[in-house]
């Protein structure tokens, strides 16, 4: 067996007939933080144990564990960082203390600590629930025992993208350990329970394998020295910062019509410096009916933006050189315009509203009437018609009589070949999403090779092969992954740059209410993937673009939005979050609320922290309604809490709709996680409900 880490020295112990090793327990001149992190100079000047053996093979375990201990006049700390690939399904079900140990969970195992205390146990699991057990001899006669539960044990979890970490602090006194004094030696044993690897792990085992934890004899020494901590110097880690652009168009692609919140152009404005920031130059702006047009402004809701509004972004944006594209839904996605009276006889049949009828003698008028406005008054040499998911095709007596014998890529072709006649008049190059040409093949044939395609990906794949068939095909493409994860629009960008795809437009649909801050890290990955090849690990990625936007106190906000994302992608999908989801999502409530508190934030992204704040205040108090509706939590007092917290947040919700949106239909969109909290609390209408509170326009 190799030697546990170099700083111990062995010493025989009398009980066994090899040598055990000595750890040496260094004060801690600043107490630990106790907040899970496991940073502080302490922490590391303290010697860290780096293997734990499984106890099957005696062997290294597979997930590697570490553990350190300190010491001051109040406490024994202990320090655990657990390497976990699959946080999303670790056990954390523990209801009761002593279920505790059942869950995945470090323990500490002291022994001969103070006469009357047999041993203690103290187990700790992913979401810091602690069972401080302390066996006690109660009959020295018979040799029966009990156990107590002495209060005072404290624990803090941190979870990051590569596993959890826990800071665990004992105190010294009356009904606790004693008061060690230097030189001391304790015995004990360090544990970790992998329920999710079948594993249990230990610091020190026997000499061959076996369940021979729990034997104190094979105990290791503790020494309790008089030595201090000291760190080594620190590590100067500059985060990489990538400029070699990778594409010809490169930036985002915001939905201004559904569930979204529609800022105000000033609000984008305002984002300009943010976004040449991360070196985008191209925004496109999606618009289904919340863009007026002179020739047919009657679909607009109160407070959608005006051709002239468009135009005074654009300008704003071009001294930023970013270009804002322009993209007008033409065939499918057209409810907001179709379910309007004066357009409802447009709309083909069976699609519910939610397709043009290609056939109608209204259709090609009215669409080109309203590119003519767009194209006439845009800047960008970009337009997007869009013509997504619109596979209601020939559905229609017209459209059956009109289009007799033709295929639906062949009536697909002729709508979009007249609006590219349209566009191209213009002067003006024409994007569309390629899905419906994946559908449809036989569309493809005949399309002018100077559309730019709009290749979307939004799930997790090595390969993205229709990057590779368009470029055969001769289009131009443009990568377009989607804001749900960071890998997305790192693989999709690698795998477009390899193949020369021109742009990568990272696209962000349907936000529900949540403002753009809310997506801070994937507003960086898009800049990260459209400079540099995707990042090796994950957890150092985010730390890092926590770092680049909010400063050096940013890395913890990163760590803990990689530990939700190894959550989602290992166990996503329960509707109602476990504990450990909502646990992680308060731990990225906690960081972002005590980053805004720090005056080391720049001022320049200090707006998208507050967003950010905003929306994981917002979103950690859905996740604990919906734990409290699943039964969960069967407190009250919990439920109070969660009304009063909502309540509270959403003045400040209505605030700041206020004073970047300005669409009131887009209202119910922005209130529905409110109205959600209040739906699964069984509370009436005093929580949501905008629609009970008229709210006056800017
Ligand atoms: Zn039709």
């Amino acid at each position: 067996m190799e030697p546990v880490v170099d700083q111990l020295s062995f010493a025989a112990a009398k009980d066994v007939s090899y040598p055990l090793p000595v750890y040496a327990v260094l004060r801690a001149e600043t107490p630990p933080a106790l907040d899970g992190w496991l940073e502080s100079d302490s922490w590391r000047g303290a010697h860290w144990i780096e293997t734990f053996l499984s106890v099957e093979t005696a062997q290294p375990a597979d997930k590697p564990t570490a553990v350190a201990l300190l010491w001051d006049d109040q406490y024994l700390y202990v320090g655990f960082k657990c390497r976990e690939p699959r946080l999303g399904y670790l056990h954390a079900n523990a209801v009761e203390a002593h279920e505790v140990w059942l869950d995945d969970a470090v323990e500490i195992y002291l022994k001969s600590v103070v006469p009357g205390i047999e041993s203690v146990d103290t187990a700790v699991n992913t979401i810091g629930m602690v069972c401080p057990a302390f066996k006690v001899i109660s009959d020295p006669g018979w040799g029966t025992y009990q156990f107590q539960t002495p209060g005072g044990v404290r624990a803090a979890i941190r979870c990051t993208g590569d596993g959890w970490q826990a800071e665990i602090a004992f105190p010294f006194g009356e009904q606790q350990l004693p008061t060690p004094r230097a030189g001391d030696l304790w015995r004990g044993n360090l544990c970790r329970n992998d329920r999710l690897g079948f594993t249990w792990s230990y610091w020190a085992l026997g000499q061959s394998p076996g369940y021979t934890y729990s034997d104190d004899k094979l105990f290791p020494f503790l020494r309790f020295s008089t030595d201090a901590a000291t760190p080594p110097p620190p590590r100067v880690h500059r985060p990489a910062r990538p400029r070699k652009a990778r594409f010809a168009l490169r930036g985002m692609m915001y939905d201004t019509s559904r569930g979204s919140l529609i800022y105000t152009p000033q609000y984008w404005i305002d984002k300009l410096p943010l976004l040449r920031e991360f070196d985008y130059n191209a925004v496109i702006m999606y618009f289904e009916n919340h863009l007026r047009y002179p020739s047919h402004p009657a679909f607009a809701p109160e407070g959608s933006w005006t051709l002239d509004e468009l135009h005074l972004l654009q300008d704003a944006a071009a001294h930023y050189g970013i270009d804002i594209i322009p993209a007008q839904t033409s065939l499918g996605h057209c409810p907001g315009i179709l379910t309007h009276p004066k357009y409802a006889e447009l709309a083909e049949e069976g699609s519910d509203s939610y397709q043009f009828c290609p056939a109608h003698p209204g259709t090609m008028p009215m669409l080109t009437d309203i590119f003519n406005d767009l194209c006439a008054a845009s800047q960008s040499p970009y337009v997007s018609i869009n013509a997504d998911e619109s596979a209601y095709l020939g559905f229609c007596p017209r459209c059956r009589e009109e289009y007799a014998g033709w295929t639906k890529g062949q009536i697909f072709r002729q709508h979009i070949l007249k609006l590219y006649e349209v566009i191209q008049a213009h002067g003006k190059r024409m994007m569309m999403w390629d899905d419906m040409l994946w559908l449809y093949p036989e569309a493809v044939e005949g399309l002018p090779r100077d559309i730019i395609l709009l290749d979307w990906h939004y799930s997790l794949h090595r390969r993205y092969p229709s990057v590779d068939v368009w470029r055969a095909c001769g289009f131009d493409v443009v990568a377009c992954p989607g804001m749900y994860w960071v890998d997305n629009a790192f693989w999709l960008a690698d795998y477009g740059a390899e193949r020369g795809a021109m742009g990568m437009i990272n696209t962000l649909w349907e936000d529900h209410s949540l403002p753009l801050g809310s997506r801070w890290q994937h507003l960086l990955a898009t800049s990260w993937a459209a400079h540099a090849p995707a990042p090796d690990n994950l957890d150092t990625w985010f730390a890092d673009a926590g770092m680049q936007l909010f400063g050096p106190a940013g890395a913890r906000l990163g760590h803990s939005l990689a530990a939700q994302d190894n959550v989602k992608r290992n166990g996503y999908g329960n509707t109602v979050p476990s504990s450990l989801e909502v646990a992680i999502a308060r731990q990225i409530r906690e960081e972002a609320e005590k980053l805004l508190n720090d005056s080391s934030v720049p001022e320049a992204t200090r707006g998208l922290l507050e967003e950010f704040v905003y929306a994981q205040r917002l979103l950690t108090l859905q996740a604990e309604a919906t734990r409290w509706q699943a039964g969960s939590e069967h407190n009250p007092t919990e439920r109070h809490r969660i009304l009063a917290q909502a309540e509270i947040l959403r003045a400040e919700g209505l605030a700041r709709w206020q004073r970047q949106c300005t669409v009131v239909s887009q209202q119910p969109a922005f209130f529905e996680r409110y109205t959600a909290i209040e739906k699964a609390l069984g509370a009436g209408n005093s929580v949501g409900a905008p629609a009970s509170r008229p709210m006056p326009l800017k």
